[in-house]
């Protein structure tokens, strides 16, 4: 059971400073991407970890802004 409930991406937010939405990624979902800076957090046993420190940053860093 790896699905992750749409409800719960609904209520989840990047813990970055602007707590941007964020989208699910690989079917069954892998990862809980940040929409706005990429950071990408692990799902682990289907519960996505979003913690800073467990995350990996986007191309332009954790809580970075789409363009610069
Ligand atoms: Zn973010």
């Amino acid at each position: 059971m790896s699905t992750l409930d749409p409800v719960l991406l609904e209520v989840l937010a990047c813990p970055c400073e602007h707590h941007a939405p964020v989208r699910a990624e690989g079917n069954p979902t892998d990862a809980i991407v940040c929409t706005r800076c990429e950071t990408s957090f692990p799902v682990r046993d289907g519960i996505p970890v979003m913690l800073l420190d467990d995350a990996t940053p986007g191309p332009r860093g954790i809580g970075a802004d789409p363009e610069a």
